[in-house]
């Protein structure tokens, strides 16, 4: 089938990056003689007909801008049989016969269910800072994140050894401990407490009984934000009762790791991938996410993308581990 006209949107949680993507598949879509339309509040906007026509000047200016210009929200409806075919019926009365959807897993998961419901081309772009889809080696927004958070652990840094203190510093990253264990890398901190470790040992008494560096004077842990780890606060308060020997403090870096104007590399990597989307389009492609893989752009089904638990690489715990003996 020809594509005429391509319908973009962002959807769940916010990543910096996000409007470069949209910038690339605009620009790319009309460069490749398709109309743009842009869909605003991700599926919201394709349940309540919030769209508008995309020109090149309506993605102006906005490679540099953290958030996107599209909005983003959470669905209800659009979990739903009903709402899926009432987005359906906005679609086709919108002319729109393909789909771009920039988000996390959550929105590529209802992107495979309507796709396969409706048999509607659809392509994804994985923008969410966890780095969580599997497929892909990195995903839009993950890289600004990570210097989000080193630049932050940099500063409590200082803090926290003139103080000559333990600190857990909480980042991001639900189900996944990317964020921890190469923000962990990034700023020198002693350790990550991540989920996917979780089930396998007791990662604070490990890192106690390891002891710390005797050389330092102070100690930064970073920890993923997770019912199994507890978070950072479940962290202290263990310490409080079971080694109360430490003076113990807590951060929660929260919302400032999803903002700010993206880094080069995400930029670049939003654009490629924006770019690719309308290639795999043309080239008939359906139902897959962009992913890259050793710089290479791939085509990865949404089964296989959204499957969970994308491997932690051990090396970069060995590297943590050793690094901070
Ligand atoms: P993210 O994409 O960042 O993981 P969410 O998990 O909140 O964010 O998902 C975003 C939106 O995707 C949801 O609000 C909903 O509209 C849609 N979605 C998520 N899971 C499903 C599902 N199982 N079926 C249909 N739609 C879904």
């Amino acid at each position: 089938m020809q594509i005429k006209c391509v319908g973009v949107l962002t959807s769940g949680g916010d990543a910096p990056g996000m409007n470069a993507a949209i910038r690339a598949v605009t620009r790319a879509a009309i460069y490749g003689g398709m109309e743009v339309k842009g869909i605003l509040r991700g599926y919201r906007g394709l349940i309540f007909n919030e769209i508008v026509p995309f020109t090149t000047s309506s993605v102006s200016n906005i490679i540099q801008q953290g958030g996107t210009i599209l909005k983003t929200a959470r669905c209800l409806e659009f979990t739903t049989p009903e709402g899926r075919q009432v987005a359906y019926e906005t679609l086709v009365r919108e002319g729109i016969d393909a789909l771009v959807v920039i988000g996390g897993d959550g929105s590529l998961t209802g992107a495979r269910i309507f796709a396969q419901e409706f048999n509607y081309p659809i392509v994804g772009l994985p923008g969410t800072i966890d780095n969580d889809l599997f497929g892909t080696d990195t995903t839009i927004g993950y890289d600004t994140a990570l210097n989000t958070i080193m630049e932050a652990v940099d500063k409590i840094r200082d803090t926290a050894s003139s103080h000559e203190r333990l600190f857990f510093i909480e980042v991001m990253g639900r189900e996944c401990g990317f964020l921890a264990l190469n923000g962990a890398i990034a700023s020198g901190a002693e350790a990550a407490i991540i989920p996917e470790k979780a089930y396998e040992k007791d990662q604070l008494e490990d890192l106690i009984s390891n002891g710390f560096r005797k050389s330092k004077n102070s100690s930064l842990v970073l920890v993923a934000e997770s019912e199994v780890t507890g978070g950072a606060m479940g962290m202290a308060e263990r310490v409080k009762k079971e080694f109360p020997q430490y003076d113990v403090r807590v951060s929660i870096l929260g919302h400032v790791q999803r903002g700010g104007s993206p880094s080069a590399s995400d930029r670049i990597l939003a654009s490629r991938m924006g770019a690719a989307a309308i290639d795999a389009l043309k080239e008939d492609q359906r139902n897959v996410m962009i992913g890259i893989v050793n710089d290479e752009i791939v085509y990865v089904p949404f089964a296989k993308a959204i499957k969970k638990n994308k491997p932690i690489n051990e090396s970069l715990m060995n590297v943590l581990k050793i690094l901070s003996t």
